[in-house]
């Protein structure tokens, strides 16, 4: 019964033997992966294994030397660069370790920006932005450039931005790396908020605490291949 309860959700991300070289380097090897609707999925594995590189295919940044990536049921393979961009902007939003703001625009811009992009009118953007940056704790941070934030408000206005556009996916490479253990924590807790109303969710990393905290199964990865899969008891 549950078995087809989960098998009746919509298909986010499909793999289909993927493989990356760089030169003679192999960073992916024949990886299989499919997320549904509503999973959190992470992916662990030592430095070099081809985390980022999977993260990378998923969200079109990045080509696979075989086999196909399906996205939202897409296969970006059939996407030009301009089309991979407009579908990344429309249903996948991301975070990184090192948040990737845009330092000379104050928080709420560097959230709004993301919807602006995708046509929608500034005023509403921000309104929408302002909306975000109250759920996450940071209305009174709206007028504050990176340089003023914390680790951890960058990391949440990061996040704001990457939901801007109420993606289909959000992937996150090493969210907590950068961070302290108490802004982590803020990080895990919010990451593991979204996965509780229902946000699909994509995270790689090497903590196996983030992993616990925030995702229902576990992808475990080494030199470029899937080792195993695992459920994961959900958070307290
Ligand atoms: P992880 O994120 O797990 O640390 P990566 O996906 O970054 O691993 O890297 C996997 C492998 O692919 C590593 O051996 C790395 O050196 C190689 N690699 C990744 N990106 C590139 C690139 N752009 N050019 C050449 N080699 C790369
Ligand atoms: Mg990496």
């Amino acid at each position: 019964m549950t078995t087809d309860h989960i098998s009746a959700r919509q298909v986010v991300v499909r793999l289909n033997d993927v493989h990356k070289q760089y030169g003679e380097a192999k960073a992916l090897d024949g990886v299989e992966l499919e997320i549904r609707a509503g999973d959190a999925v992470a992916v662990m594995g030592p430095s070099g294994c081809g985390k980022s590189t999977l993260l990378n295919m998923v969200a079109g940044l990045d080509h696979p030397t075989s086999g196909t990536v399906q996205v939202h049921g897409q296969d970006l393979g059939t996407l030009n660069e301009t089309g991979l961009a407009l579908f990344r902007r429309r249903h996948i939003g991301m975070i990184f370790q090192f948040f990737n703001l845009l330092d000379d625009l104050p928080a709420l811009d560097n959230v709004a920006l993301a919807a602006q992009l995708t046509g929608v009118s500034a005023g509403r953007a921000r309104g929408r932005a302002l909306e975000l940056l109250g759920d996450l704790g940071l209305a009174d941070r709206r007028d504050a450039y990176p340089a003023q934030l914390s680790g951890g408000e960058r990391q949440r206005v990061a996040v704001a931005r990457a939901l801007m556009n109420r993606p289909a996916l959000l992937l996150a490479d090493e969210p907590t790396g950068a961070l302290d253990s108490r802004s982590g924590e803020q990080v895990m807790d919010l990451l593991n908020d979204l996965h509780g109303i229902g946000q699909t969710l994509l995270i790689v990393t090497h903590d196996p605490r983030l992993a616990t905290r925030c995702a229902g199964r576990l992808v475990e990865l080494a030199d470029g291949r899937v080792t195993g899969q695992s459920t994961l008891e959900p958070a307290v």
